[in-house]
């Protein structure tokens, strides 16, 4: 087997993919009222994005016209999974903004009902695991944030939807530390914690994740490298770092794959994961990220396994789910030569 072979065939998770930036563009296009005139790919690819606003200009302009009712819901769920099953990953950790589709007038228990629905509908087809992350927005007050939490896990919690939640979009509206009190709420209830940090907010913005909002998982990290102090930390501490390069290329976040701080990462002894973020938008997909760090990253095929494996030992799966991918992994990438 080739490595191009290994890559596709092996088991894989998504520990960092946002379900909005995950939507199928054909189905885009499809529910759109302007989706006639739109071209087969999305007019974005391969185009870095101009800033932060660039980017959320393309959920506001083409993704939330498509959702907002529980069939589109339900719908973009499946396709979505089924996208990701299809590259043989086994095990997403899906982070849901529920106001993002609420906006036409439905309830947070509709939104959830209906990503459960697609969610589940894609389990039974292709056996893919997708516990759901709460996607908690800065651009509301922290007080606001709890009532919200508080809302969504009286009805998930209790029906085993609710796993986690994740602190996201622009950082340097609201920084994590301002956001203890909704962690406390999320620890209390035994979810997993996880933060976006180190994006487009600095290194301090991850050290407060893991030491005053207690999270052992950070979305991004990536500028974590500024501060060698924090990266010996996060290493000390055994976080896990759930890293995107496409996205942040894209994003300004690294001025290029070459320079990402993945390896320096792994190098400190930081646990690390690769993962594609907003598909959608990056033009980017699981297999491709993996693909990106042999062919633009200069990383090792035993390098790319290990990587791959983390992806599940950092996953809610059971260890005898674990073990049997790492395996699979082991077992894809053997006979692979790697380099002296
Ligand atoms: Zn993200």
């Amino acid at each position: 087997m080739d490595l191009d072979t290994a890559i596709r065939q092996m088991p894989k998770s998504e520990m960092h993919l946002h379900f909005e930036g995950a939507f199928r563009w054909s189905t885009v296009r499809e529910l759109h009222p302007d989706g006639r005139g739109m071209p087969a790919t999305p007019p974005w690819t391969g185009r870095p994005f101009a800033g932060w606003d660039g980017f959320t200009q393309v959920f506001r302009d083409f993704l939330k016209p498509v959702t907002g009712t529980p069939a589109w819901i339900e719908r973009h769920a499946f396709e979505a999974l089924e996208d990701l099953a299809l590259q043989n990953v086994r095990v997403v950790e899906l982070l849901v903004s529920h106001r993002f589709h609420a906006w036409r007038g439905l309830s947070e228990q509709e939104v959830w009902e209906a990503v459960v629905r697609g969610r589940d509908r894609a389990r039974a087809a292709y056996g893919i695991e997708a516990p759901l992350f709460l996607g908690v927005s800065r651009d509301q007050l922290p007080a606001d944030a709890e009532r919200v939490f508080e809302t969504i896990a009286a009805f998930a919690h209790p029906a085993g939807w609710l796993r986690g939640i994740d602190l996201q979009s622009d950082e340097r509206a609201r920084a994590n530390r301002e956001f203890t009190g909704l962690y406390a709420k999320a620890a209390a209830l035994g979810l997993k914690l996880r933060a976006h940090a180190g994006e487009l907010g600095g290194p301090e913005n991850v050290r407060d994740a893991v030491e005053l909002c207690g999270v052992r998982h950070i979305s991004h990290g990536t500028r974590a490298a500024e501060d060698p102090q924090v990266v010996a930390g996060l290493a000390r501490g055994g976080v896990w770092l759930h890293l995107c390069p496409s996205s942040n290329r894209l994003l300004g976040v690294s001025p290029s794959l070459a320079s990402h701080p993945l390896r320096a990462f792994l190098s400190a002894g930081v646990r690390c994961t690769v993962n594609a973020d907003d598909p959608l938008l990056f033009g980017t997909d699981t297999t491709s990220e993996f693909r990106l760090l042999a062919t633009r990253m200069g990383f090792a095929p035993a390098e790319i396994a290990a990587l791959a494996k983390n992806g599940f030992l950092a996953s809610l799966l059971p260890p005898a789910e674990i073990d049997r991918a790492c395996r699979e992994i082991d077992a894809a990438f053997a006979g692979i030569p790697s380099p002296p």
